[in-house]
């Protein structure tokens, strides 16, 4: 595994948990708005070993109550089932941030019961993701991952960056059918600090409005179990 960050513990992004955070390096996509786009690069600085983070767990057990793994995507991480084996025999539960381009891999950890929750980035349709990748389209992938995550039965959620031409009420009435089921939909608002492609934002792209937020949610909400906007 390679980490490019590490998070001794946070009260949100485990719900429910008193979650520590690890952030793996390298990412196959390159949103414009990443707010971490250090953690971009495949190959960047490992600012703590696996053994670090083992160490840690084991000293924290019983204050900390599960481990979060964001990114970069950690799915692309080759020791990831591995890992998460290790995490487990701990008795910690693990979360999982995915941007859901590597259903063969989240379809492993599931099969393993090596996941307890799992949150994927929805950026836009499937069909659209062109300009957030370097290489082939994804959108059987994506689609195929949020099947995978609807009926895996274990706590999940969806979240959309709310940044024009990305997701507008006419794209999330298209998203319907393939979210339908979902126990959580998260609606986030553009935030314009530490962004990974600025000059986007000075061109075309621009976060929605409240109203325009308002109208996805009453698109999306009445087919997901929850629905939040943060
Ligand atoms: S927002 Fe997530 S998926 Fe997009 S480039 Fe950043 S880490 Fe990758």
């Amino acid at each position: 595994m390679i980490f490019g960050g590490f998070q001794k513990n946070s009260m949100i992004d485990f719900p429910g948990k008193i979650a520590a955070l690890v952030f793996t390096q390298g990412c196959n996509f390159h949103c414009p708005y990443c707010h971490n786009p250090a953690l971009i690069a495949m190959k960047g600085k490992q600012n703590i070993s696996e053994e670090e983070v083992l160490l840690f767990l084991k000293k924290r057990k019983g204050l900390i109550e599960g481990l979060a793994i964001t990114g970069g995507e950690p799915t692309l991480q080759k020791n990831l089932p591995d890992f998460c084996e290790k995490v487990k025999a701990m008795g910690f539960p693990i979360k999982l941030d995915t941007n859901g381009s590597r259903p063969e891999v989240l379809r492993g950890l599931l099969t393993a019961g090596l996941l307890d929750c799992i949150a994927m980035d929805i950026k836009t349709l499937p069909s659209e993701y062109a300009p957030l990748l370097s290489d082939h389209s994804m959108e059987h992938a994506l689609e195929t991952s949020i099947r995978l995550i609807i009926e895996s039965g274990i706590d999940h959620e969806f979240r959309t960056t709310c940044v024009f031409p990305f997701i507008s009420e006419e794209k999330a009435k298209s998203l319907v059918p393939l979210i339908r089921g979902a126990r959580r939909f998260a609606l986030q608002s553009f935030s314009d600090t530490s962004l990974y492609n600025p000059d986007f934002f000075n061109k075309k792209g621009r976060g929605l409005d409240d109203h325009e937020i308002n109208r996805i949610k009453t698109v999306l909400s009445p087919h997901t179990e929850s629905f939040i906007i943060r």
